[in-house]
């Protein structure tokens, strides 16, 4: 599959290969994705999306390729330094915190100063609509709520890239349907580049720039979400996205 066309590329992922053992889930996969770009990883479960996002974030050690953030080669990078926010379906929030210090925990560990702490927590506050739940804890607070602070943790790191791992899946169709919208609105507010997996193909059409459609490790289509509709490259594509043809 050819590179996108991109000149200054946000993330640029350079044939890279991931294998368990002696099972290749992912296979010299390329993917440039431009700066404030929404770009949404959609395929059926098992396909590997979760493992692409986790070689993006640290959180894997690839086989073989390279991975740039904003141009810089962070193959081998800790997590903590590529400059990305991740987001996960299981909000992974600390139980025995409010969500005050679930937001501020990250930021203390790594000695950013008081008052700038309190100031990007009210911002992401205000962006989220949490702030009457800054003092509560996470076993007080609905699905939707416990994601919306699942995602101000990003938010408050003040990061280039957002990563999202189905962060909708554990909601109900209703909360899942809002959320979405906000999602959308916090990128056009932030214009950060995004980078967001999902098997929901509605979630893919609404939310996505350009959708890059996996099957077996392998991106099968990278395309606007009309395109891929319209012209889908071949009948997986069509059927994964209910298309005719
Ligand atoms: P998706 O997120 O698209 O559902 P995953 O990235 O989780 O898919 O998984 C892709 C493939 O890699 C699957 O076949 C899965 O069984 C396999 N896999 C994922 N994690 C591991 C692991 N830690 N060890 C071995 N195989 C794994
Ligand atoms: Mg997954």
């Amino acid at each position: 599959m050819m590179a996108a066309d991109i000149a200054n590329p946000s993330v640029s992922i350079q044939d890279l290969s991931l294998n368990f053992g002696a099972v290749s889930v992912l296979q010299t996969l390329n993917l440039d994705v431009a700066e404030g770009e929404f770009i949404v990883l959609l395929g059926p479960s098992g396909c590997g999306k979760s493992t692409l996002l986790n070689c993006i974030a640290g959180l894997l050690d690839i086989s073989d390729g390279r991975i740039f953030i904003k141009g810089k080669n962070v193959t081998w990078e800790e997590p903590k330094d590529r400059g990305i926010g991740m987001v996960f379906q299981s909000y992974a929030l600390y139980p025995q915190m409010t969500v005050e210090k679930n937001l501020s925990f990250g930021l203390r560990v790594a000695g950013v100063p008081k008052e700038e702490i309190a100031k990007r927590i009210a911002r992401a506050a205000e962006i989220l609509q949490i702030e009457p739940l800054l003092q509560r804890k996470p076993s007080a607070l609905s699905g939707g709520q416990r994601q919306r602070v699942a995602i101000g943790r990003a938010l408050v790191r003040d990061v280039d890239v957002f990563l999202f791992d189905e962060p909708l899946s554990n909601l109900d169709a209703k909360l899942r349907s809002e959320l979405r919208v906000e999602i959308k609105l916090l990128h056009r507010r932030l214009q950060n580049t995004m980078i967001y997996v999902t098997h929901d193909q509605i979630e893919a059409m609404t939310l996505a720039d350009r959708i890059a459609v996996m099957r077996g490790g392998v991106i099968q289509q990278l395309d606007a979400p009309q395109t891929i509709y319209n012209r889908p490259v071949n009948r997986f594509v069509a059927g994964f996205l209910g298309s005719p043809a």
